[in-house]
């Protein structure tokens, strides 16, 4: 299959605005921005959604991540943020290759627009069991 575009930026074939790189995790700015400051954190591994991600991958991302929304915040003067992890097209996935955006809200309201629509919560104890036993627990 052919490389994403951040395998691209990753390989250096092309360029990006970078903010942070250690032996497993690269973050740059978003090239279309939602808000300014609007970030891209990615693994060096080559997982296309979250679920495929390794333990040591997601430790590393885990690791930087609040670290990096301080710095973000620092440098925008924003107040709060948005994390957003996008799997699979119909969840608004572009780029198949895994990434957590960090988006500051402006106090002009930009940053990112959550259409939310809650629902019942039926069946919840069955649910509750079944994910748990797919955990393994
Ligand atoms: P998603 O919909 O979660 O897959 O988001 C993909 C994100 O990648 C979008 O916000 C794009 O603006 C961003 N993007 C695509 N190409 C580049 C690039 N070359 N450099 C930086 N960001 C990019």
């Amino acid at each position: 299959m052919a490389d994403t575009i951040f395998q691209k930026i990753l390989n250096g074939e092309i360029p990006c605005h970078k903010v942070y790189e250690d032996d497993h995790v690269l973050a740059f700015l978003d090239i279309n921005p939602v808000s300014q400051g609007h970030t891209l954190v990615i693994p060096k591994e080559p997982a296309e959604t979250l679920d495929q991600l390794s333990d040591e991958s997601s430790a590393a991302i885990g690791r930087v991540l609040p670290r990096l929304c301080r710095a973000v915040l620092k440098a925008t003067g924003a107040q709060h943020f948005n994390i957003l992890q996008n799997n699979g097209a119909p969840a608004h996935q572009a780029v198949f290759h895994v990434h957590f955006h960090i988006i500051p809200k402006e106090e002009s309201g930009a940053g990112l627009g959550i259409g939310w629509k809650p629902s019942d919560l039926s069946s919840g104890a069955d649910l509750a069991r079944s994910i748990s036993t797919c955990l393994g627990n």
